[in-house]
């Protein structure tokens, strides 16, 4: 927390520095790189990123402010990786890099393939959207993603917090961090923006939309692990609701409304999810706040502290009332919160809900996938009824940002509607991008031109030489 703070001190003080001197950042620089392509943010998406440009010969940089890679996946504890199939679980849809980190993970005993996964406790018993899940172990992840980084010549740095961009002419000469060492400065030929909050694409100018436009974001949530599950009880109590036609009891859901008339549930949450680990613990989603401004350390900070609060409560209310759950034990709390929904890129295009409706086809497609559209609200989740279920597709130029040319963006932060960023920034669509991302990167290099002159259909071709599914 002290680490998180100090740099946080330290990026508002450029930030002050950067304001005071017009577009330029006047404080020290202690160390600067150079490299093709610079990816920031070590997420699901700036993972996939930075190990494609690199794979596709970019000298490549991926910048991260935690320690670890996996992002949302992993410091958020997030899990599982959302359905990556067709929504009967039965065409894997999201291929190419995420299959290969998936087999991966699944050799040293860190995943369940989706094609493997069927509804029950790895799904938290939902069928609505979870068909084709991957559980994966958050270890397995962190571990694999740096090793593939690794392999592919990546240089990682961890520890730096992006607070600022130089530009000129439409494009990105600089990208600036804090850090214990002071200032650092990374140049490259490309950059890549995969920090879920579009900070780098903001910072150069790109326009941007924040949430609904008017200033409404989804909930955030303190997502935790408990051990010491009975998940045999769990199993039983989830087949009888079933047999019996009891929704409401499936998930606890007059449970929750009689401990809340007691002052035992004192959030919101109307449904028990619990998502079973590999190594029988549970992933709990449980713990939500409404109304958090992701973007603002204040209320992120507020947002956290009660969330933990309100952890305490759930698992206090799982002890007595769940079945399978009377001895479980809090293991760990996410180290930061989950952000739904923060800015993301008006883009040179906007895919729309209308278009995922008719599963449009563009020139340029990067991948499909056919993840539902919905909306969290508070108490609720708002489903958007599409005509059919047939998968749809993600174009290249909803990845480029408008008026800065030499800018790529990736996962939750590409120009989408707001019902279908929704769908996209479920974790296999991120990696899906971050692979289109760094290789349109990489090859907008090797041609020498900017990302937004790349042919697309070019991208698309490689793409697909690369495992990516595009039918
Ligand atoms: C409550 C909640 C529940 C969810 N449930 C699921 C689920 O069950 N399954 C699923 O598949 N998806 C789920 N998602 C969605 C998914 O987790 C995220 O949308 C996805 O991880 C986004 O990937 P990303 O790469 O865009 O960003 P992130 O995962 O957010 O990664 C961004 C990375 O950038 C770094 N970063 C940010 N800013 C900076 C900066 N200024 N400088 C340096 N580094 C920076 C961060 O530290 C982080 O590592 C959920 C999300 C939330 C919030």
């Amino acid at each position: 927390m002290k680490r998180i703070l100090n740099l946080a001190f330290i990026g508002a003080f450029i930030m002050a520095q950067a304001c005071a001197g017009g577009s330029s950042v006047s404080l020290p620089v202690t160390r600067t790189f150079d490299c093709d392509v610079l990816v920031i943010g070590g997420g699901p998406s700036g993972i996939a990123a930075a190990v494609c440009a690199a794979r596709h010969g970019a000298k490549t940089i991926l910048a991260e402010r935690n320690g670890c890679l996996g992002g949302t996946a992993t410091s958020g504890l997030v899990a599982p990786f959302m359905s990556s199939t067709t929504p009967d679980g039965k065409t894997l849809l999201i291929r190419g890099f995420y299959e290969e980190l998936v087999d991966s993970m699944i050799v040293q005993g860190g995943a369940i393939h989706p094609l493997e996964a069927s509804i029950g406790a790895f799904s938290a018993y939902r069928d609505r959207g979870h068909h084709g899940l991957t559980t994966y172990d958050y270890e397995c992840l962190k571990r694999t993603s740096e090793q593939f980084c690794k392999d592919a010549g990546v240089e990682l740095l961890y520890h730096l917090l992006f607070v600022k961009a130089d530009t000129r002419g439409g494009r990105i000469t600089a990208a600036y961090f804090a850090t214990k060492a002071g200032v650092w400065k990374i140049k490259a030929r490309n950059y890549i923006d995969c920090t879920g909050d579009g900070d780098l694409a903001f910072s150069a100018g790109a326009p941007c939309i924040i949430g609904d436009g008017e200033g409404e974001m989804q909930p955030s949530s303190l997502f935790f692990v408990v051990r010491n599950v009975d998940w045999s009880a769990m199993d039983a109590h989830d087949e009888a609701c079933r047999k019996a036609g009891d929704f409401e009891g499936q998930f606890y859901m007059r449970e929750i409304l009689a401990a809340r008339e007691k002052g035992e549930f004192p959030m919101w949450r109307q449904k028990i999810a619990l998502f079973r680990n590999l190594d029988g613990t549970a992933t709990v989603n449980m713990a939500q706040n409404d109304g958090v401004d992701g973007l603002d350390p204040k209320q992120v900070t507020e947002a956290e502290i009660t969330g933990r609060e309100q952890v305490a409560y759930v698992v206090k209310f799982l002890r007595k009332y769940v079945k399978g759950c009377s001895n479980c034990e809090l293991a760990y709390s996410a180290d930061q919160l989950g952000v739904r929904e923060t800015r993301r890129i008006d883009g040179v295009y906007t895919i729309t809900a209308e278009d995922v409706n008719n599963s449009v086809t563009y020139p340029d497609p990067v991948f499909c996938c056919a993840n539902h559209m919905d909306i969290h609200r508070k108490g609720h989740v708002e489903y958007v009824a599409r005509k059919s279920n047939d998968p749809y597709y993600v174009p290249y130029r909803a990845l480029l940002p408008k008026g800065v040319s030499n800018l790529l963006c990736a996962g939750r932060c590409i120009s989408a509607e707001r019902p279908v960023m929704a769908a996209i920034r479920v974790i296999p669509p991120c990696f899906a991008m971050g692979q289109a991302a760094g290789t349109a990167a990489a090859l907008s290099v090797k041609a020498g031109v900017d990302p937004a002159e790349l042919d697309g259909g070019e991208l698309a071709a490689a793409l697909k030489a690369d495992g990516v599914y595009l039918p």
